[in-house]
């Protein structure tokens, strides 16, 4: 059998590309969000574990900084790791992708992008978003219908009201084949703040599958301790 043959006698295989770069600005004081405790571990420790659960997902790839040095005292364990993150979210993710491929992923592998930040994501809800996208032509995210109303602001005021029927909040993991990924992100540029847009842009229509409003991502001070009461009071 040809080397080509063989490859495509493997089914494709599910990869976790965890951006794990960021510094958290809008989070406040204390560092990058990724490593604040919560529950009595580490953000991004909570994130792999969820992650580590999951049968499906045969590798996880966590993305730092080049700089870091703080991750191993964060999350104990083994962890796969590329020191190649960017500038932005956009730039950490295909830089990500770039070191998978380097691993030997191949093109047609599934890639759940999920951020370091959703630490609550439960591992039902990923095995979900895996089965409703690994037959569909392009992937899929975890999502949320908008709930409430949203309002246009103009110098602290409410200057006009969207329509929110159609309106759905992405959130993470994104799942995507390597190969559409890496050339969509190319296409995209640093700008985008997900993975579903750069995608979209192509031409494509990700499929939305509904989440779990407790997989939000800690971006604002408060968000912390939200999450602290979410974990503690887990079964
Ligand atoms: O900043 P934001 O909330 O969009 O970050 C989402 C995720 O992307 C976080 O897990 C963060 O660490 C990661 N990120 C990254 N590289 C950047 C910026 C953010 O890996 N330059």
């Amino acid at each position: 059998m040809t080397e080509s043959a063989a490859a495509s006698a493997t089914p494709p295989r599910c990869h976790a590309l965890v951006p794990c770069a960021g510094v958290g600005e809008r989070a406040g004081a204390g560092g990058p969000k990724q490593y604040r405790v919560v529950a009595g571990r580490s953000v991004v420790a909570h994130t792999l574990a969820a992650l580590a659960a999951v049968p499906r997902i045969a590798s996880t790839l966590v993305v730092l900084a080049p700089d870091d040095a703080e991750f191993e005292r964060h999350a104990p364990g083994a962890h796969r790791v590329a020191r190649v993150g960017g500038a932005t979210r956009a730039a950490s993710v295909a830089a990500g992708l770039a070191a998978l491929t380097a691993d030997g992923a191949r093109d047609d592998d599934w890639v759940l992008v999920h951020d370091a930040a959703r630490c609550l994501v439960r591992p039902a809800d990923i095995e979900r978003l895996i089965a409703a996208c690994e037959h569909d032509a392009t992937g899929g995210l975890l999502a949320l219908p908008v709930a409430d109303t949203l309002k246009h602001e103009a110098d602290g005021r409410a200057a006009a009201t969207v329509d929110r029927r159609a309106l759905w909040q992405a959130q993470t993991p994104q799942m995507f084949r390597l190969g559409l990924l890496r050339a969509a992100l190319a296409a995209a540029g640093d700008a985008v703040t997900d993975e579903a847009s750069a995608v979209e842009a192509l031409g494509h229509a990700p499929k939305l599958v509904p989440g779990a409003l407790e997989n939000f991502k800690l971006t604002w001070p408060a968000d912390f301790a939200l999450a602290e009461r979410l974990l503690r009071t887990r079964a």
